[in-house]
């Protein structure tokens, strides 16, 4: 049977011989031969070339996924077998498949899989899907994970309004194997931590900090440390082993600081958790006069939507004047930021503003991203997100011993 048809409109074909892989809504001028929603479709200029394969979804703002430019070969088992092992390759070079340790094994259009991401905590797999053409392949996508990593158990994450926004109704629950119960451990730089895979925030843990948490380690000896977003402890707990003075863990949710205080405890660390909205808690440590040789702030993603970009820099402006006057002249200060539609020259640019306000001088010691388990594909540049930036704030510049 003759493969479906989504035709371009004139001129609109350049992206995607640029290998992008969402065609929008707009750039299309009409569907030939009926697709269903998750149905495989080729994309063709409007001259009638083809350009690449993917899964059309009439529901959906990303109206095609595309996934192989191959346009003579269907996007089948053998297809997604190559991409998970081509993954899987990756992370085995980073040094990453440690059976105790934890990686994302496939990151969506960064592995050329749009719509799926896999998590790896240690036997366990979480799967999280968010496009309606892998979640009607689900099933062959989980024969592949099986085939090649051969996890204990596989359990379905979702994440809160992605089922509408892609038509889509997929419940968390295990799918394949085990269910696990209650946390787990997984081994990260030298500590065990703790992860609740079927009720922690995302897939369980932030893989994606793993590498900063390395620089704040740099950072903490000697230092009093104030990790802002704790969530379960992560920045914390890398400070604390690396020998900071001392540690406060600021979250809002009595779920994550209950296994931030158990994975302190499990490490023998020091650290002293608090339930508190971040916000009006620095706040209120400013006005107490409280200092701090080293500050983090892992704030959750501000900016959802292009409308509230506006009031998610606002946010961010706020967060770091806050961190910056809580901190010790020659304090550091980790900025993180995981909303994927402000840029690292947006977080920049707030800084130079906070801290020409407070008239501090601001080194940065380190502009980075997410870990490399996180790869973003060069034609899809929006597949990263995480920008961290780790800096020295002097009272003045030569001025501050
Ligand atoms: N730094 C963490 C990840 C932080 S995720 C790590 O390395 O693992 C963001 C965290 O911010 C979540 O745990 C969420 O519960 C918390 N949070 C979101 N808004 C908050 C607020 N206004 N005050 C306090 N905590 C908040």
């Amino acid at each position: 049977m003759a493969i479906a048809q989504v035709v371009l409109l004139p001129k609109k074909a350049r992206p995607f011989y640029g290998r992008h892989p969402w065609v929008f809504p707009g750039a299309i001028s009409h569907l030939e031969g009926g697709p269903e929603d998750g149905d495989e479709v080729l994309l063709v200029a409007h001259g009638g070339q083809a350009i690449a394969r993917g899964f059309y979804n009439s529901q959906s703002k990303l109206r095609v996924r595309l996934y192989s430019w191959e346009t003579e070969q269907s996007i089948d088992r053998t297809f997604f077998h190559a991409r998970i092992t081509a993954a899987v390759r990756l992370r085995a070079s980073l040094g990453l498949m440690d059976p105790a340790g934890a990686c994302r094994i496939i990151n969506s259009e960064g592995d050329g899989l749009s719509g799926l991401t896999v998590d790896r905590f240690g036997p366990w797999l979480t799967i999280q899907i968010t496009s309606l053409g892998i979640a009607r392949r689900k099933g062959m996508v989980i024969e592949c994970l099986l085939d090649i990593l051969h996890p204990r158990g596989i359990y379905l994450r979702t994440e809160k309004g992605v089922g509408q926004l892609e038509g889509m109704d997929l419940r968390d629950g295990p799918v394949w194997g085990e269910e696990p119960k209650g946390p787990i451990r997984i081994k990260e730089a030298g500590l065990e931590i703790f992860v609740h895979l079927t009720e922690g925030q995302k897939t369980g843990y932030y893989l994606d900090q793993r590498d900063n948490r390395q620089w704040v380690a740099r950072l903490a000896q000697g230092r009093s440390v104030l990790d802002a977003f704790c969530y379960s402890g992560g920045f914390g707990l890398h400070a604390a082993k690396a020998m900071a003075k001392s540690v406060v863990g600021l979250d809002q949710s009595e779920g994550a600081l209950e296994l931030a205080r158990k994975n302190a405890t499990h490490n023998g660390l020091g650290i002293e958790f608090h339930k508190a909205e971040v916000f009006g808690e620095l706040a209120k440590r400013k006005e107490a006069g409280e200092k701090y040789g080293l500050v983090i702030l892992d704030p959750p993603k501000f900016a959802r939507s292009r409308g509230s970009v506006e009031e998610a820099l606002s946010g961010y402006r706020r967060l770091q004047s806050l961190g910056m006057e809580l901190l010790e002249p020659d304090g550091f200060l980790v900025v993180c930021c995981c909303s994927g539609l402000i840029t690292m020259e947006q977080l920049e640019e707030i800084v130079h503003q906070v801290a020409s306000t407070l008239k501090r001088e601001v080194q940065i010691l380190g502009r980075t991203g997410a870990a490399p388990d996180h790869p973003i594909s060069i034609t899809c540049p929006e597949s990263g997100y995480l920008k961290c930036l780790t800096m020295r704030v002097l009272d003045k510049l030569g001025n501050s011993d």
